[in-house]
């Protein structure tokens, strides 16, 4: 899923995340029972899902069973799961605490030819592996939710408390994990939605292999009504059977008097009713205004990561794959698409069409099943013999175009890029118009914001690239995800971060015009200032409740995932060996599911150089944040030291963090070509290199294609300094947006004083490149806004001065015309946006006549694509200006246009506007309220819009968790917005209290962890530098 909008700059502005829980918590939904174990009638049944793991003996401890009865079920339990190919080895990483993270790889090679010291580590080593195989072993007897692996009592076994059932009986299963002894393999699913009236009706059928014996079957439901329920066991009869829920952790439950005997197949149909999703996801109704005025409904799916429960029943885990047959009856004046193409409509009674689709011919995940019924209309092409469609709604049909021409340039460099061919028949891209996420990966039916496919004929190279690299990673989601996808949500980066790394690395093979490097630098920076919080988490972490799951589609996730995959691929030997792994990869798990181990040692097994690639990326996937290297000179002697990057209010805050670290360099004697970079690997904490004494200075992490933050001392930055005083040419653009990134990043450390980082960016007034100018602007634009936000009105004078005075003739030269090249749009954009908003007299004027003319010409003089928001948020700052612009909101069919006009709208100061937008937003009439938090992120930039939008997140955050889920990415970017400019004490108690008042309506999610950190930093940050600032701007 791409939970992004498109709104690029804003990409890695994602929350965090800080919830490190305790495995061992008691759930608070469930009622204590075995403290009157009395009152506790205790299931005879022994699944081994129910054993009960003890992490200090590693003992096994079933209710009703000695420890030696164990032994045989357990074999028979793992043996049979392997058999089906499924991965029990999804365990998170962190719940092996003290062992080698690499335990699933061979044995170290270095103990072939052993001295007697390397005999002894090698035993001892060779123990500890022992004795974790055996832990693993036993692991998959507990499914590690926190009610699953509890404190046992030293003497009997702890009894397991379930909770109860809706209708009062006690409810079989505690965990939020499902058990593992029941396996669905096909599904069959028939849906009636009516349109006219919100609802449906479905029917499904589950096929269902028993893994193990068991007298309960276990799965998921949410907000359907069951109306009828049968069982068949083998070829026997189908009979009734009552279904048990329970409704917090949205499962239901069937019960047995007799246990289902292991190797046996089993039927359960499930018919039901249910309303339409209310909310984003889910089979969820919606509906547009043709240009005509007319109303339009359609109905369409978005179930990652847990809401294919609220279409059908099923096992709604990702390592539950099983195969789909689709059918849906609908209206003649619909159609409907569904994974697979049609196989035949059938006319019915009442004036339906059944439309059966083809049965999924791969095994697939729940989450990535998708249905849509609307009238849209589709253009489509022949790609390697796939279908590739694009389907819109019928006005926009003409922006499709160029969504189909990249779908299928980029379709045939994945079958070529990953040797394996897409596995379905065709491929469908369908842009729905009221969808929150920026796009998903659906197999075979991809769907997207209309921003996120639609290009108009007059669309700016910069909308073209959001477009194709929403489709890239979606596209490249068919592998990465779809054909081999995590077993768990914990390893959701091996989907995301893969499909983000693919983004730019196909595009930039494929559509270089693009200059999508330019936006994945941005990204990584950005993915660095989260990941540099206390609040961050390893990129594979523990997930344990529905709201960890959601908060898992945050920059970690994406964009940190993306870059330890470019820091890997850039450490290995030659362009193919990346590839080559990758590819091993891909094929060895084909349909089924993995963990981050299998990943690195696909990596590992095709090492050219017996490079231990496991060992080295664990090292990034096991622990949060990343290092900070610093360099230290002493003749011809370099020491480089590692330590983690920590920003933290406390000071005395340490972590013992080791990381694996491919350190590049270059010299002023060869610093710009890639032959130029040399490779130093730093395992511990600190490491030496010799260098000739002539070296006058080094840059580090050549093209910042690493995942750390380089110090180079005073002497060492002073000499960078000067060089590139001299001549900005002698590094890369990449390494000196790196110098700005990593200089800012260590005064916010308290490593550099700010007057160093003024020092540094004196070369920038022979800089033109855009991204260290656009690093620059960012970085100097925050800072801006936070004395803006304290009202230290001095300050702000001087620093937009200071702002003028450097970039003040850059700005001058930018043209206001249409400009073909990506990277000097980007450029412009954020100069003049920066100029507007420090009201520069030229930039204002110029901005003001544009939109008077385009309005004059009523619209047909059109503003460049990467202008229009400068101008609608100069134009909004007017009564005048912001009606005019509410009009053509109003009248605008083209959604990025649309969305521009939002954001200027969004941008006025006016207490009555902003209150009026807010509404509108909540109400979803005028505004949909998919742009909510879109509005908020752009409405806090101003100061009236900054106090107002925390007030209104405040009285209305029930109706907006009513609309995003708690967790989600939506919430994410509105906590984060409403508070990440505060910078006092006032403040900081104001948004702790109210979100530890909030309880489970989101008092515990990372965002908010995150947020108050944030303060607390800026508050640091302030009390430290408003002097210096006052000195020096
Ligand atoms: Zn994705």
């Amino acid at each position: 899923m791409d939970p992004f909008d498109s709104n690029s700059a804003e990409r890695a502005n994602l929350p965090r995340n800080m919830i490190e829980n305790s495995m061992f918590e008691e759930e608070p939904d469930v009622v204590d029972l075995a403290k009157d174990s009395a009152a506790f009638p205790t299931f005879p049944a022994l699944d081994p899902d129910e054993v009960v793991f003890e992490p200090r003996s590693s003992r096994l401890l079933v209710r009703g069973l000695g420890e030696n009865e164990m032994d045989e079920e357990e074999e028979d339990c793992e043996s049979s799961a392997r058999l089906l190919g499924m991965s029990f080895m999804n365990r998170s990483s962190s719940l092996r605490p003290n062992s080698s993270p690499y335990t699933r790889q061979n044995p170290p090679r270095s103990c072939s030819r052993p001295s007697a010291r390397t005999m002894v580590v090698c035993v001892l080593f060779l123990v500890i592996v022992a004795s974790m195989t055996m832990v693993l072993y036993f692991l998959p007897e507990c499914t590690f939710t926190r009610a699953g692996c509890r404190k046992p009592n030293n003497t009997t076994p702890q009894e397991i408390v379930y909770p109860i059932a809706t209708n009062g009986e006690l409810f079989p299963w505690a965990q939020f994990r499902l058990p593992h002894s029941i396996r669905p393999l096909s599904y069959n699913l028939t849906l009636s939605p009516d349109l006219d009236n919100m609802t449906f009706t479905g029917r499904t059928v589950i096929n269902m292999y028993v893994l193990h014996n068991t007298k309960r079957i276990i799965l998921h439901s949410a907000n359907l009504h069951i109306t009828k329920a049968t069982f068949k066991l083998g070829d026997g009869e189908a009979n009734d059977v009552t279904i048990l829920e329970y409704k917090p952790r949205q499962q239901i439950a069937i019960k047995f008097s007799a246990e289902l005997k292991s190797d046996q197949y089993c039927v359960l149909t499930l018919d039901y009713s249910a309303n339409f999703s209310q909310t984003y996801d889910g089979f969820y109704n919606s509906s547009y205004t043709d240009k005509d005025g007319n109303k339009n409904v359609l109905a369409a799916t978005q179930f990652e990561p847990l809401s294919a429960r609220k279409a059908f029943p099923c096992f709604d885990e990702p390592s539950f794959k099983a195969t789909f047959l689709i059918t849906i009856n609908r209206k003649t004046n619909y159609t409907a698409v569904s994974n697979m193409p049609l196989a035949k409509s059938t006319p019915l009674s009442g004036g339906l069409i059944q439309d059966e689709f083809e049965k999924t011919t791969v095994n697939m995940s729940t989450y990535l099943v998708a249905f849509i019924v609307a009238n849209f209309t589709p253009i489509s092409k022949n790609v390697s013999n796939i279908q590739v469609s694009v389907y819109s709604v019928p006005e926009k049909k003409e922006h499709t175009e160029y969504a189909l021409e990249t779908a299928s340039q980029l379709l045939e460099f994945y079958n070529t890029f990953f040797e394996i061919d897409y596995p379905l028949k065709k491929l469908d891209l369908v842009a729905i118009p009221d969808f929150l996420a920026g796009a998903m990966e659906n197999w075979g039916l991809i769907t997207f914001r209309e921003t996120s496919l639609l290009v108009g004929k007059q669309s700016s190279p910069l909308e073209k690239q959001v477009v194709a690299s929403v489709v890239a990673h979606e596209l490249a989601h068919q592998w990465f995800g779809n054909l081999v996808t995590m077993s768990w949500w914990n390893d959701l980066w091996l989907n995301e971060g893969f499909a983000t790394y693919m983004q730019y690395m196909s595009l930039q093979k494929t559509m270089p015009q693009l200059d999508i490097g330019n936006l994945f630098l941005a990204v990584r920076f950005r993915a660095m200032d989260k990941d540099a919080l206390n609040s961050s988490h390893a990129v594979s972490t523990e997930v344990n409740t529905k709201e960890q799951v959601e908060e898992m589609f945050d920059s970690v996730s994406y964009e940190k995932g993306a870059s330890i995959l470019l820091m890997l691929n850039a450490s290995l030997p030659g362009d193919q060996q990346f590839r080559k792994g990758i590819i091993q990869y891909l094929k060895q798990f084909s349909g089924l599911n993995t963990d981050t181990a299998d990943l690195w040692n696909s990596l590992t097994q095709v090492s050219t150089q017996h490079q231990n690639v496991s060992e080295m990326m664990s090292s990034w996937t096991s622990q949060k944040g990343f290092p900070l290297v610093t360099v230290s000179r002493k003749g011809d002697q370099v020491t480089l030291t590692q330590e983690h990057f920590l920003l933290t209010s406390d000071n005395a805050t340490h972590t013992s963090s080791l990381w694996n670290i491919p350190v590049t360099y270059v010299n002023d004697s060869c610093s710009f070509a890639p032959e130029c970079r040399q490779v130093f690997n730093l395992k511990t904490k600190t490491g030496t290199f010799k260098l000739p004494e002539s070296v006058k200075w080094l840059k580090l992490n050549y093209r910042n294609s690493g995942f750390y933050i380089v110090h180079y001392g005073n002497e060492g930055w002073a000499a960078l300094k000067d060089a590139l005083s001299n001549n900005v040419s002698v590094l890369t653009h990449e390494d000196r947006a790196a110098l700005i990134h990593n200089i800012f990043a260590l005064s916010r450390l308290g490593r550099v004083s700010f007057h160093q980082v003024l020092t540094l960016l004196n070369y920038m007034s022979n800089e033109t490149e855009t991204t260290p100018v656009m690093e620059a602007l960012l970085q100097l634009e925050s800072i801006h806004r936070l004395l803006d936000k304290r009202q230290e009105e001095a300050l702000v004078a001087r620093m937009k001065n200071y702002i003028l005075h450097n970039f003040g003739s850059l700005m001058d030269k930018q043209t206001w015309g249409e400009e073909e090249s990506v990277s000097k749009q980007e450029l412009r954009s954020a100069l003049l946006q920066m100029a507007c908003s420090l009201n520069e007299k030229k930039c204002i004027q110029q901005a003001k006549a544009l939109f008077k003319q385009h309005v004059e010409s009523n619209g047909t003089l059109r503003i460049p694509g990467d202008l229009q928001q400068v101008v609608f948020t100069v134009a909004a700052q007017s009564d005048e200006g912001w009606e005019t612009l509410l009009q053509m909101y109003g009248h605008a069919t083209f959604d990025a246009d649309k969305r521009k006009m939002l954001q200027g709208l969004a941008s006025t100061q006016n207490i009555r506007q902003l209150v009026w937008i807010l509404k509108a937003g909540l109400s979803g009439n005028i505004i949909q309220t998919q742009e909510l938090p879109l509005v908020i992120n752009t409405m806090v930039k101003g100061f009236a819009g900054h106090l107002f939008v925390w007030d209104f997140v405040q009285e209305n955050w029930d109706r907006l968790i009513e609309k995003f889920s708690v967790g989600s990415f939506a919430i994410q970017t509105i906590v984060k917005s409403a508070t990440f400019q505060f910078s006092t004490q006032a403040h900081l108690d104001q948004v702790q209290s109210f979100f530890s008042g909030l309880k489970e309506r989101g008092s515990q999610m990372r965002s908010v962890q995150e947020a108050l950190e944030t303060i607390r930093l800026n508050q640091r940050w302030m009390d430290k530098n408003l002097p210096i600032l006052q000195k020096w701007l």
